[in-house]
């Protein structure tokens, strides 16, 4: 607190990342990042361009990125924006789209940036329970709003709706933006990218950060109708011209292009989470269904804090969300398979059934 701050500054609550600690030889399961990496291209990508050329400023609109990703997802350069990481892109979102009279919605257990970005932009918001099952049910948006952000694959659940589910949501608003937060979709979900074409009014965002082991990179992006795009330009260049730096768009760029090596880590992810699943179910585990790189779970009998407690007393970190309906769960990253057996074995000791 000073008397120097600007009085918008008292009333934020900014987002907690999950921590990076240094503990030896520990089992980082706390905040989704990749366990393969990024892309050998990528990396070398990401040294060529560390040479004499960096003196001068990055393109600023990201063409080569851009067409990359166009071409990748079957669109045109003009229906796609880039940004310094997907929550970057996400706040350009809340500023350019999401600011109406009526509110926002979103869900009561989603990612925890939202609200976040509803403080700082002074966006006023209204969360929707998910159901008994912990899903997002669409039925219940029917409701008066001004836009609508979900996350799908949903964060920290896992659970993700189908394409006709979005496709249903999006014919029920036609007349309001909707974004899609698309940061676990290639783990297993439906991406509504091919929805864009027939609604003008849906942005979806992905990100480098998980799927492809660039989280350390920060490149994320939205595509979607060319009038959404321009808002989120004209956003972006009335903050910072210059958010993906010379580096960051080569090494984005090689990612994209090396499909061998995106398709074989998405693949070891989802065979490596359905048998922690299977081990988590045969240490009394509930998991909810996951198609993301990561498990959403809870052990009848103990407490999710005392959980992670314990986990982190064996140098395994998970991650925790206090509240009412999250305080029994642990988030859990999909690792390595020699990590998931750690992950397996500290919990069977602390469950008692090692
Ligand atoms: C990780 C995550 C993001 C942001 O990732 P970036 O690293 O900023 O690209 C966005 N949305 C959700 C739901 C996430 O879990």
């Amino acid at each position: 607190m000073s008397r120097f701050w600007s009085p918008l500054v008292h009333d934020l609550k900014p987002y907690v990342p999950g921590e990076q600690p240094r503990i030896e030889g520990l089992v980082k399961l706390n905040t989704n990042e990749s366990p393969f990496g990024p892309s050998p291209r990528a990396m070398a990508a990401i040294s060529a361009a560390a040479n004499e050329a960096l003196r001068l400023y990055p393109d600023p609109q990201a063409l080569a990125l851009r067409e990359t990703l166009a071409a990748y997802h079957g669109v045109s350069p003009a229906q796609v924006f880039v940004g310094n990481g997907s929550d970057e892109v996400l706040a350009h979102a809340f500023a350019a789209l999401l600011k109406h009279e009526a509110p926002l919605l979103f869900p009561d257990i989603s990612y925890s940036f939202y609200p976040v970005y509803c403080r700082l932009f002074g966006i006023e918001h209204v969360t929707v329970p998910l159901d008994a099952t912990l899903a997002i049910d669409p039925a219940d948006y029917r409701r008066p709003a001004g836009a609508i952000i979900l996350p799908n694959p949903n964060a920290p659940t896992g659970v993700a709706l189908s394409r006709a589910q979005i496709a249903g949501l999006l014919a029920e608003h036609p007349d309001i933006p909707v974004v899609i937060d698309e940061a676990y979709v290639d783990f297993g979900g439906e991406s509504a990218i091919p929805l864009i074409a027939d609604h003008p009014n849906l942005l979806v965002v992905q990100t480098m950060s998980k799927s492809r082991g660039l989280a350390g990179l920060r490149v994320g992006y939205a595509i979607g109708d060319v009038a959404l795009i321009e808002a989120l330009v004209r956003v972006k260049d009335s903050f910072n011209s210059y958010p993906l730096g010379r580096p960051a768009q080569a090494g984005a760029i090689a990612s994209v292009e090396d499909e061998a090596f995106f398709q074989a880590g998405r693949a070891a992810v989802i065979a490596t989470r359905e048998r922690m699943t299977q081990g988590l179910v045969e240490l009394g585990f509930e998991v909810l269904p996951s198609a993301a790189n990561f498990v959403f779970a809870r052990r009848p009998g103990h407490e999710g804090a005392a959980l992670t407690a314990a986990l982190r007393e064996r140098a395994v970190l998970v991650r925790h969300f206090a509240g009412p309906r999250t305080a029994d769960y642990l988030r859990i990253s999909v690792g390595t398979e020699p990590q998931v057996d750690r992950l397996l074995s500290a919990l069977a000791e602390i469950v008692g059934e090692g």
